[in-house]
């Protein structure tokens, strides 16, 4: 199919499903169509910019496009668009690729099923097994949508405690998040920017994988306006690990919870046995500080974002509410005002949560500890990998590990496990006057992501198939969940790798 072509179905399809995936979608006609063209006749000559050129990206709304708005979901930002294009568009456009829209997502990126935003929820293309709409998963829901109705080729995602695969694993596509900083966060609005990773969904693995190489393998990666760009920094090698065969692949023993949904476990299993036939080898590995992940993240998120989000006060930034603005005795009402009306309640709630963990009656408490946390989840990854991480002092690491419970001599190249506990939710659930579930009930999606977030590694959702089902009130036809594949850090295409495997 020409790229034209493929381009024309993505858009008749955006507007053909009301799946609220886009709250910035395709025009009908635009530059864009030109830019296709081109590219088609490059595609033609043989000459092609490279795997993405001509194919349409969407780009979730909580990053920068100087050409569409950038919302962030958020009422506080309803009319903002950006000056500037943030690195990972601009490193898109470069290799040819066309802006599909803008997805929604959970406001700032604060969710887990792309609810929380002020466009209304995103509606998940899949059912349940008695019909029901379902959760798409988020915050990323919109791109993962996209991807999965075809409203586009690929899509790009944030991930900051599982936003990318959690999606991923509801809607039956894959979801990558990369190493922390390997694509660059510049004009990326941040939520959590410590745990902040732009991501990217794809219907299969190796088409996220085309999409991924762009950004990643550019010299300005990582980006000198990143905080965390260092000059001496050089991003670790890929790809040098994949001739390692067989593989060692670790089941860690903590995620083997109660609560695990029979689909998901079901998936579990046959993951791991489609690997062992492939000659790799399983081995049980324990990550004990698993437990605490959760509250850790659940601390340090809302405090970074609580921090983050006092800029937009609608004055430097932020549509500003209407009212007093806060001479003489009105003072304060301009910003309360303007928060107050601007942000949804996930958005305050976090805000509250992090300023009372950064205040200090709490600091040491919560800020403090769940950074202790942070730490000896990363030393739990340490201790099971086999590769070094190419960021950590090696001698440090072995004298921090004596007697710290190490599980020395199993040590892996990847780790598999779900993504999620349990199958998505019901949407009338989570939303409108009958909401059942509880912040805590989404927060609890979170458990089997948030570990590699908090240690920056790359993580890969991958749909495995469980059963196929019976096709009745228009149900599903087969029954879905997303498996899980950590690595090390840096070793990004080895957990692509293995994610093919299991596809
Ligand atoms: N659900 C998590 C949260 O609400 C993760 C969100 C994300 O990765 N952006 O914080």
């Amino acid at each position: 199919m020409s790229l034209l072509r493929e381009a024309e179905r993505c858009l008749a399809n955006q507007h053909a499903h009301n799946l609220n995936a886009f709250i910035t979608p395709l025009s009908r006609s635009g530059q864009w169509l030109d830019r296709v063209k081109e590219a088609d006749q490059r595609s033609e000559k043989g000459t092609p910019k490279s795997a993405i050129d001509g194919r349409l990206i969407s780009i979730k709304d909580n990053i920068c496009t100087r050409q569409l708005p950038t919302t962030c979901a958020s009422g506080i930002l309803d009319k903002f668009t950006s000056p500037f294009n943030a690195t990972v568009v601009e490193q898109l456009e470069g290799a040819g690729a066309v802006i599909a829209g803008k997805t929604n997502l959970d406001e700032f990126g604060m969710g887990s099923h792309s609810v929380h935003s002020r466009f209304g929820p995103v509606k998940n293309l899949r059912r349940d097994s008695a019909g029901h709409e379902i959760s798409a998963g988020g915050s990323s829901g919109g791109s993962a949508v996209a991807v999965a109705a075809e409203q586009c080729y690929a899509a790009i995602g944030t991930d900051t405690g599982g936003s990318v695969r959690l999606p991923a694993a509801y809607t039956g596509t894959v979801g990558f998040k990369p190493s922390y900083g390997l694509i660059s966060r510049w004009g990326v609005v941040a939520y959590a920017n410590s745990l902040d990773t732009v991501g990217i969904l794809g219907t299969n693995t190796s088409n996220p994988f085309s999409t991924t190489t762009i950004p990643a393998t550019q010299p300005v990666s990582p980006n000198p306006h990143d905080h965390e760009f260092s000059p001496s920094y050089k991003p670790p090698p890929l790809s040098t690990r994949l001739t390692s065969k067989p593989l060692r692949i670790g089941v860690p023993l903590e995620y083997n919870i109660s609560e695990l949904t029979p689909s998901v476990r079901t998936a579990w299993l046959l993951s791991l046995a489609h690997l062992q036939k492939q000659g790799h080898t399983i081995h049980p590995v324990s990550l004990p500080t698993t437990k605490h992940a959760l509250s850790a993240y659940y601390v340090l998120a809302p405090a970074e974002a609580s921090s983050n989000l006092a800029k937009y006060d609608g004055v430097r930034y932020g549509t500003r509410a209407d009212g007093p603005d806060g001479n003489g005795q009105a003072d304060g009402v301009l910003y309360s005002n303007t928060r107050g009306t601007g942000f949804g309640s996930e958005v305050q709630r976090r805000i509250l949560l992090g300023t009372f963990s950064l205040s200090a009656d709490s600091m040491d408490n919560y800020f403090i500890q769940a950074q202790r946390v942070r730490r000896l989840v990363q030393r739990d990854f340490n201790d099971v990998f086999s590769a070094q991480h190419p960021l950590f002092d090696a001698q440090a690491a072995h004298s921090d590990s004596v007697g710290a419970g190490a599980s020395a001599g199993a040590e892996v190249d990847v780790i598999v496990c779900p993504t999620a506990p349990s199958s998505p939710p019901r949407l009338s659930d989570l939303t409108g006057d009958s909401e059942k579930s509880s912040p805590l009930d989404a927060y609890v999606n979170d458990v089997f992501t948030v570990p590699a977030s908090l240690a920056g590694l790359p993580a890969i959702s991958v749909p495995v198939t469980v059963a196929e089902s019976s096709q009745d009130s228009g149900a599903d036809a087969e029954e879905l969940a997303g498996i899980q594949v950590v690595g090390q850090y840096g070793d990004d295409e080895l957990v692509m790798s293995v994610g093919e495997l299991l596809a």
